[in-house]
């Protein structure tokens, strides 16, 4: 089945070029919700009767759909609010199970933020903690992770695509390094799900976070993958009612669950062919920007997500780019972390000027982008680009 492309919102305005920042929610997740805002309202944790029950089967089946798309069982799922918790429930829970055991953490320089500023916070609570960096195409040495594991690591967290150059770590290789250590390993996957396979009755990791947004499902659901063979044990940091096995407290939103487990099942169903029409899209779009020369595409060129370009163009340092095209919506290499415009810290890990990192642009595709709209989005870039080079270097 294709994707419902005409039902998209559509709408005038910008081309939507940012779905590392978020997708729209797919018709038919939104569909799949109503029922349970509209018309069902029972507690899932209201064991006493029907009303409960009803929503409990319909936790329990979406829970089963976001196991399947990774290769979990759903005993192993458990819900939370999105990615930002589970990181933050992956590291705190982890590093606070195994405090007798040590208080060593190992991440990456370009991890997201949810995970690099909760392993700063449990730095201030007196775990060490060592931040490793990247090659130039943003992949981690495995060599240079297994020297940085210790007798005291409980953790590393590596994440399995970055959410800024769509670069894809081996987290296959880091984690059978880490079971040879003894060590955990938590892998931040908001970015892969529906992206690539992941097979977690293979992989050696042994906690996963997830979330529905970024795989068009709703905002404000996702979970976490707690390993149950060999048993990964964490403390809950949401307590109140023991719910989620007491990992994390809380009445689950029914609906949430319902879209974001619709939205893996999609994800399932349609991955291989989504992803082989992306691969085509994002060629597209890079070869028609590429011939504009002097620019510079950041992270590897083939171990990257089909959706992703993260590009720097010379000749416009020091610009806002991304102020100059209207016509896109799309991320800048300053934004990225927010409100303060700074050079992102994952370009400058690569190795990028400041300058340079503020002259670049993320673009990236999804679900509902057409081939018109990577055509527009070139000429658009063009236009810009040659606009803000000519005033730099006027003839
Ligand atoms: C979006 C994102 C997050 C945060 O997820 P939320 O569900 O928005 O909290 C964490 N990690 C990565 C890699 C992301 O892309």
């Amino acid at each position: 089945m294709s994707a419902p492309h005409d039902a998209v919102p559509g709408a005038p305005g910008p081309i939507y070029m940012d779905y590392g920042a978020t997708t729209p929610v797919d018709p038919r997740v939104v569909a799949s919700m109503l029922p349970w805002l509209a018309e069902e309202f029972g507690n899932p944790a209201s064991g006493g009767h029907a009303f409960g029950w009803r929503a409990q089967e319909a936790v329990e089946r979406a829970r089963a759909q976001v196991a399947a798309l990774v290769g979990a069982d759903p005993a192993e799922i458990v819900w939370t609010s999105g990615a930002t918790e589970s990181d933050n429930l992956a590291l705190k829970g982890a590093l606070q199970h195994e405090d007798a055991r040590g208080r060593h953490l190992v991440t990456v320089v370009t991890e997201h933020k949810a995970v690099l500023d909760a392993a700063q916070q449990l730095a201030r609570q007196g775990c060490e903690l060592t931040l490793l960096d990247v090659r130039a195409d943003g992949r981690l040495d495995a060599e240079h992770f297994r020297d940085a594991l210790r007798p005291d690591t409980v953790l590393a967290s590596v994440m399995l695509v970055n959410n800024e150059i769509g670069v894809v770590q081996d987290v296959e290789a880091l984690g059978a390094i880490c079971r040879e250590r003894g060590v955990l390993l938590h892998v931040d996957a908001a970015q892969a799900s529906g992206k690539l396979a992941i097979d977690l009755r293979r992989w050696p990791v042994d906690l996963m976070s997830l979330t529905a947004h970024k795989t068009y499902g709703p905002k404000g659901i996702g979970a976490l993958y707690v390993r149950r063979k060999p048993r990964v044990k964490i403390a809950a940091q949401m307590h109140g009612g023991g719910h989620e096995r007491g990992l994390r407290s809380g009445t689950l939103p029914t609906h949430q669950c319902v879209g974001m487990g619709e939205a893996f099942a999609l994800a399932a169903a349609e991955m291989d062919a989504e992803c082989e029409r992306m691969r085509t899209l994002q060629q597209r779009l890079l070869q028609g920007i590429e011939a504009l020369g002097g620019v510079r595409l950041n992270g590897d060129r083939h171990r990257r997500v089909p959706h992703n370009l993260n590009l720097s163009f010379e000749g416009v340092e020091g610009r806002p780019l991304l102020e100059s095209l209207p016509g896109v919506a799309a991320s800048s290499g300053s934004a990225c972390s927010s409100a303060r415009l700074e050079p992102s810290h994952v370009l400058r890990a690569l190795g990028l000027r400041d300058e340079q990192a503020h002259a670049s642009l993320r673009l990236t595709i999804g679900r509902f982008t057409t081939e018109r709209e990577v055509d527009a989005t070139v000429q658009y870039l063009h236009t810009s680009v040659k606009r803000l080079r000519g005033r730099q270097f006027p003839t």
